[in-house]
């Protein structure tokens, strides 16, 4: 018999998997059943449609799993769908996921354990409790029978064999015991049914094994006498997780649920239940991931929630669920008012799944502002992942969902190192202050450097700090948060003085009115124009725009694909602070008739005024002879 060798990358990840120091070895047990489960839920499917599918299915299809101590071996039966030759090939002979092994390989050692399961690597962790597996299945709709085998070391064989039923069995040979494991824990009947309640009590099939009881074989009047009895029954108690009242379920239970079902590693930060009866009835559970799926931002990465009428799964992922941005939600919705001979595409038009994900929609959105309003720690580890998926849904669809969503919106500040909502921020304006304020920047930091927050450091004006490209353009959906506009800081119209202090800079303007054309025709098409500045302080000067396209705006342009010059641009103005030392000089300079040193303060102001706005300066050379030739 020819062997096959295990394609190249799934055998890395093979030796990744079985000699990673995995901590958790006793969830392979989960991952066989798991596949036994879905095995069962894919026949009920097929049968829905297929009569040859109807009539070899089990009357109650179930898992039943036997051990056998002296061959050292676990046996997983399953009355599923089986599977043919090609489709043994196809799923066990390859990991092939595309982008998840190099994911992997991307991660660092403590990291690649946990993640183990995030890829339907499942079955393969049998292999780190047995040295030798066999996969013995037939189809649902095949006379024949088939057999896998390999030590998960070099390879694999497939060969013709005999098999009553149809379904699949799993045998797993364990690895001898060493000093710090003890495989053969796993044929102790207690041990095994304390992993299947821990782990797979959900499982809507039964899963059968022997258990033994002692039971009193005395007759009435004797001593009682105590017997061991065996008998095959069944373990896990079956009641979806997601049907079973919402006080019989521990919070361990429903994360390790998730863990399992969803592939998250980390517990979720919320579990939502919905119970809903009415025009559409309905049960759902839903989770909010406490971690970034690796694949989030990529098309690779489909939302949707699980779909089920009566305990059948009909959808895997249902995306009419799930409004876009909330995406990242996970979870099941269990409705017995569905028809289960719906096909998918009567489902996706389907009036009563628009009902329910209206109800689902607005469940989420109460969950995450609760979130919000009791636990901003745990809220900001949701927006470090989450954020950026939310304000999308805000500026997409010309701003359709921006009522839905701008309660959820959190932003660093000027006033604290704590998330603010744009509700806590607008409580606390002053009363002077018109706009609801903002600055853009590549970080905080930077940010807080930028001139222009002295000034409203000194009004009490709190500023929010964009520091994502898309936070620009969900201003520009929002437009105004209750009743306040937003007004970047680095505008030229920011309007931060008093009716009275802006009539004196208005005064100061027009005193220079010669200087700052002439400043402006000296710096020919860099900037719109100059102006005295009404935004500084200790600064000598600073760079603002005109007009709809920031500097940030322009900064993101600039890095998409496309000709340069049909990119927007910002209109630069540079704004000069009358009061400091440096505006003398220039002013001296230019009223002694020295055209020329003029013109070069005005280009190191410039340049300098593109530093303190992050901006690169385009001839570094030429601006060093500049500053040379002063000194
Ligand atoms: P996943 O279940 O996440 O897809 P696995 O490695 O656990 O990844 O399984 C790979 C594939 O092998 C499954 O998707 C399924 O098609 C098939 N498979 C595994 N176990 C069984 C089974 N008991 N019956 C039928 N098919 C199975």
């Amino acid at each position: 018999m020819e062997k096959k060798t295990f394609k190249a990358e799934s055998q890395r990840l093979l030796d990744l998997m079985i000699n990673s120091i995995y901590t958790h070895k006793e969830i392979f047990l989960r991952e066989i059943i798991s596949n036994a489960n879905d095995a069962i839920d894919k026949l009920h499917f097929v049968s829905l449609t297929d009569e040859k599918a109807r009539s070899v299915m089990a009357e109650e299809p179930s898992i039943n799993i036997y051990t056998d101590k002296d061959a050292r071996t676990i046996r997983v039966v399953d009355d599923g769908i089986g599977m043919s030759e090609q489709e043994l090939e196809d799923n066990l002979g390859t990991i092939a996921k595309s982008g998840s092994l190099q994911f992997k390989q991307e991660l660092k050692d403590d990291e690649k354990t946990d993640i183990i399961g995030q890829f339907g690597v499942g079955f393969y962790s049998a292999f780190m409790v047995s040295d030798d597996v066999t996969v013995i299945t037939k189809r649902y709709d095949s006379d024949v029978a088939y057999k896998w085998n390999s030590d998960g070391i070099d390879g694999y064989t497939i060969e013709s064999c005999e098999k009553d039923k149809i379904g699949t069995e799993i045998i797993m040979h364990l690895k001898e015991d060493s000093e710090d494991e003890s495989y053969s824990g796993y044929l102790e009947e207690y041990r095994l049914k304390t992993l299947i309640k821990k782990y797979s009590d959900y499982i809507r099939h039964p899963i059968i094994m022997d258990v033994t009881t002692s039971v009193n074989t005395a007759k009435d009047d004797e001593e009682p006498k105590w017997e061991s009895v065996t008998s095959r029954e069944t373990v896990n108690s079956m009641v979806p997780i997601w049907q079973r009242a919402k006080g019989e379920v521990t919070d361990e239970e429903c994360n390790s649920y998730y863990k399992d079902a969803f592939g998250g590693y980390k517990d979720p930060i919320a579990t939502i239940r919905v119970s809903a009866e009415g025009v559409v009835s309905y049960k759902a559970m839903l989770f909010i991931p406490g971690e970034l799926p690796y694949n989030y931002y990529t098309r690779e990465y489909k939302r949707g929630l699980q779909l089920y009428s009566n305990g059948v799964l009909i959808m895997d992922k249902c995306e009419q669920l799930l409004p876009e941005y909330f995406g990242f939600v996970k979870g099941v919705v269990d409705s017995p008012d569905l028809s289960l001979n719906i096909s998918r595409e009567i489902l996706q038009h389907d009036r009563q799944l628009s009902v329910i994900a209206k109800n689902i929609e607005k469940k989420v959105k109460n969950e995450l502002k609760k979130l919000l309003d009791n636990d901003i720690e745990k809220y900001s580890g949701f927006w470090k992942d989450f954020g950026r998926h939310i304000k999308y849904g805000i500026a997409s669809d010309f701003g359709a969902h921006k009522d839905a969503l701008s309660d959820l919106l959190v932003y660093a500040s000027s006033d604290s190192d704590k998330l603010t909502t744009l509700d806590a921020y607008v409580s606390r304006m002053p009363e002077s202050q018109k706009y609801i304020y903002y600055a853009c920047g590549e970080n905080t930091a930077k940010i807080a450097s930028l001139p222009q927050l002295e000034l409203c450091a000194e009004k009490g004006y709190e500023i929010l700090y964009f520091t994502e490209d898309v936070d620009e353009f969900v201003v520009q959906s929002l437009v105004t948060y209750k009743d306040k506009q937003f007004k970047s800081i680095t505008a030229e119209d920011a309007q931060l003085q008093s009716d009275e202090e802006k009539k004196e800079t208005e005064k100061k303007q027009e005193d220079s009115k010669d200087l700052l054309e002439f400043i402006k025709d000296s710096l020919n098409g860099k900037i719109v124009k100059a102006v005295i500045s009404d935004k500084l302080k200790s600064s000598p000067v600073c760079l603002s725009t005109e007009g709809p396209v920031s500097i940030e705006m322009e900064k993101y342009f600039a890095q998409m694909p496309g000709e340069a010059e049909n990119k927007p641009k910002s209109a630069r103005v540079l704004e000069l602070n009358p009061d400091h030392p440096v505006f003398e000089a220039l002013s001296s300079a230019y009223e002694c008739g020295d055209k020329d040193k003029t013109a070069k303060y005005a280009e190191i102001l410039y340049s300098q005024s593109l530093l303190i706005a992050g901006l690169p300066i385009e001839d570094t050379t030429a601006y060093c002879d500049l500053v040379c030739s002063l000194m």
